[in-house]
C-alpha cells in the first residue's frame, strides 16, 4: 500500500497511456512510477570494422624485425601485430621502417 507523498491519500495503481505502470492519488492526482516499471534503455556500442590501429607513439617499445623497407631500402622495422574482429582472418601485421618511419602492411605470406 501506497500513500501520496502530497496530500496522504491511497494510491492505486494505474497504467498510462504509453503502457507506463504508476501509481496515482486518488485524490489530487499525483503520480509516481513504480519501481521495477522503470524504461530501460540498451545502448548498443558500435565497433567500426577494419580499423587499422597506427602506433604513432614513438616512446612505446616495439619489437624490430628484419624486413625490408619498400620506401627506403633500409632492412630493420619494428613490427606489431592486429587481430582483426572477423574470426576467419589471421593477425595482420604491420611494419614501420626504423629509418624513414614509414608504415606498411603484410598481407600474409
Ligand atoms: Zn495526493
Ligand atoms: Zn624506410
Amino acid at each position: 500500500m501506497e500513500f501520496c507523498e502530497k496530500c496522504g491519500s491511497m494510491m492505486v495503481p494505474v497504467t498510462l497511456e504509453d503502457g507506463t505502470r504508476v501509481l496515482k492519488c486518488r485524490s489530487c492526482g499525483h503520480t509516481k512510477e513504480l519501481s521495477g516499471s522503470l524504461k530501460v534503455s540498451r545502448e548498443i556500442s558500435k565497433t567500426p570494422r577494419d580499423k587499422i590501429i597506427v602506433v604513432e607513439d614513438d616512446s612505446v617499445p616495439m619489437p624490430i624485425t628484419q624486413v625490408t623497407c619498400p620506401k627506403c631500402g633500409n632492412n630493420q622495422a619494428y613490427y606489431w601485430t592486429v587481430q582483426t574482429r572477423r574470426g576467419d582472418e589471421s593477425a595482420t601485421e604491420f611494419y614501420r621502417c626504423t629509418k624513414c618511419k614509414h608504415t606498411w602492411r603484410n598481407y600474409g605470406g
